[in-house]
């Protein structure tokens, strides 16, 4: 199966996306902690990624399309994968479709996760992420149990740069512009499965199970 997951910065994708992953046995593949870890690493894909992130912009097509293209290529994607930021553009879409058809794939479904904005900014800013293994906490909703160490796996808890008021602000601008078109785009293929994050993600996983079995997957 080859997911996409499709939301406003903060809405959940990547939460929902670890659950499905599990759920389905599926790679789990975020751009957003792909360039992370680059960046963390010094690499110089990182270095010029961060110029973009850190002003709440997206990092340039040129630049993403071939990371995931190779990333596609390797082998735990053969047996199925969740695309969790990726595409956010109707160009990077366009060439996924065509990276796809050339190996005879195609993506089965598209989960659109949905959260009004003014939950999104209030979440964003008071997320917190664990360094080693990317669980998400909140200090308002879902403290950690010892401050700054994660409840999993002991790792340093932290806030993303890019997870302050303004550049929340400016990432929702650039979800409106350049990513929202892309529910239109799946929706005129049939492939949209919705889920609201409003309230809580185990009810947004469930309507989204209900829409893949619906679509017959
Ligand atoms: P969120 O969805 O909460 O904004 P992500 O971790 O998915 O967080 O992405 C963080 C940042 O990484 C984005 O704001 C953007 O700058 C960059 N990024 C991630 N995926 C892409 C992509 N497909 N194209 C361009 N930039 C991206
Ligand atoms: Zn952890």
């Amino acid at each position: 199966m080859r997911l996409i997951i499709l939301g406003a910065p903060g809405s959940g994708k990547g939460t929902t996306a670890v659950v499905l992953r599990d759920k389905y046995s599926l790679a789990h593949i975020s751009t957003g902690d792909i360039f992370r870890s680059n960046i963390k690493a010094g690499t110089p894909l990182g270095i010029e990624a961060k110029s973009y992130i850190d002003k709440g912009q997206l990092v340039p097509d040129s630049i993403t399309i071939g990371m995931v293209e190779a990333r596609l290529a390797e082998d735990d994607c053969k047996a199925g994968y969740i695309l969790d930021g990726f595409p956010r553009t109707l160009a990077q879409a366009q060439a996924l479709d065509e990276m796809l058809a050339a190996k005879g794939e195609k993506i089965d479904a598209v989960l659109s996760i949905k959260v009004d904005d003014e939950i999104i900014k209030e979440r964003v800013t008071t997320r917190r992420v664990c360094e080693k293994c990317g669980a998400s906490f909140n200090v308002k909703f879902k403290p950690t149990k010892v401050e700054g160490v994660c409840d999993l796996c002991g790792g340093n808890v932290v806030q993303r740069a890019d997870d302050t008021e303004e550049t929340v602000a400016a990432r929702l601008v650039t979800y409106y512009e350049n990513t929202r078109p892309l529910i239109d785009f799946y929706q005129a293929k049939g492939l949209i499965v919705e889920g609201d994050n409003n309230v809580d993600s185990e009810s947004c996983v469930r309507s989204i199970e209900e829409g893949l079995k619906a679509l017959g997957i």
